[in-house]
């Protein structure tokens, strides 16, 4: 038996968790979901966006099952997201990015997984007002040696563990010679240590062109918080939308998994959201507890259900099917 801890979190999260929940307890794994409340749900309940008792229950199970949380934008409580990953140490973000049968985009093939540095650089969270009328603002980007090292380690160790081919470190060290120059350094130091896996570094702004002309040329790619953050959006979109892409956030001895969107406002409340992302993030996470057998399962269930394309959301197929429908015809093919 697993102890996981569930967060359902807000918009179209209820929605889409309780149909990768149906799902995963549909394929036979004994898991015990403790059930608790973050984001903007529970600082109207509770006069804060991550109780106690949240806290508590991921401190005790080290492995948390998300759904996504509404971060107000530019004002209000800071993003519970990043505070989780922060708290718990969350260094790695693994997004992987691929092709599905079934789903039209003008790439097949690609299969791209971004590793993102989670606790560091720009979402570092140290931001001020400068002079007295806040004439100016400014970020601080924090980058350590040991941040760098951990990530793009991870990143090599993650290729080698899943037969990849080739790691890529994205970087902006022609302008951040201190900051990207740093992650750059370690990675010339840390692809030494894999010489079976081929090691590349790029500009992002190039990486960005070169993903929407030929993303084939990509297998691993390990760079800092937000270029990261907007390169796996930009490999979503390579593969179909938001809707396709899970993501799982690692530490030394606790991990969270989650959908790479977020709590879509615009179509909450109406059952139309595709939860295949959050149903990957479980996927992962079965991975992450040794069941790999109800993970296969759930994932040749999930590819049978998009490629046959009538039991789809919206998002997939503008004649579509709910979320609870797909849900259910996930459980029908396994
Ligand atoms: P979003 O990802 O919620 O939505 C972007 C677009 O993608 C919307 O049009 C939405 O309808 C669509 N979309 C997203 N998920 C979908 C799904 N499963 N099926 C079909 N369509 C889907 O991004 P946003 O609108 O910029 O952010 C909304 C809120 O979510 C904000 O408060 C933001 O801070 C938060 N957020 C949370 C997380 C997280 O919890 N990890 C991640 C990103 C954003």
């Amino acid at each position: 038996m697993h102890n996981v801890t569930l967060i359902k979190g807000d918009g179209i999260g209820p929605a889409i968790m309780e149909t990768a929940v149906k799902i995963i307890d549909a394929a036979g794994v004994s898991i015990n979901w403790e059930y608790a409340e973050a984001g903007m749900g529970a600082y109207e309940k509770y006069g804060t966006p991550l109780p106690e008792a949240t806290i508590a229950s991921i401190e005790k199970n080290r492995v948390a099952f998300k759904g996504p949380l509404t971060t107000p934008m530019g004002k209000g409580f800071r993003s519970i997201n990043v505070e989780l990953r922060k708290r718990y140490d969350l260094y790695a973000n693994v997004r992987p990015a691929r092709s599905w049968k079934g789903v039209k985009t003008p790439f097949s093939d690609v299969d791209i997984v971004v590793v993102r540095e989670n606790t560091e650089g720009l979402y570092s969270g140290i931001e001020h007002y400068v002079g007295r009328d806040k004439s100016a603002a400014e970020a601080i980007k924090v980058i350590t040696r040991e941040g760098c090292e951990r990530i793009i380690e991870y990143a090599f160790q993650y290729a080698r563990d899943n037969n990849r081919k080739k790691v890529t470190v994205v970087h902006k060290a022609n302008i951040l010679k201190l900051t990207c120059g740093m992650f750059l350094e370690a990675g010339d130091e840390i692809a030494k240590q894999y010489p079976e896996i081929e090691y590349d570094q790029k500009i992002v702004d190039a990486v960005c062109m070169h993903m929407v002309t030929n993303p084939h040329q990509f297998d691993v790619i390990v760079t800092t918080n937000l270029f990261g953050d907007i390169l796996s959006d930009l490999a979503a979109g390579l593969v179909g939308g938001l809707g396709l892409i899970p993501g799982a956030n690692i530490g030394a001895d606790a991990a969270l998994f989650e959908a790479v969107h977020g709590s879509a406002p615009d179509i909450a409340g109406q059952n139309i959201a595709n939860p295949s992302a959050v149903i990957l993030a479980g996927i992962m996470m079965l991975h992450h507890l040794g069941e790999t057998e109800a993970a296969q399962r759930i994932h040749n269930a999930l590819v049978n259900v998009i490629e046959t394309g009538d039991q789809v959301t919206r998002d997939l197929n503008p004649n579509g099917v709910s979320t609870t429908e797909m849900g259910d015809a996930i459980i029908a093919a396994m």
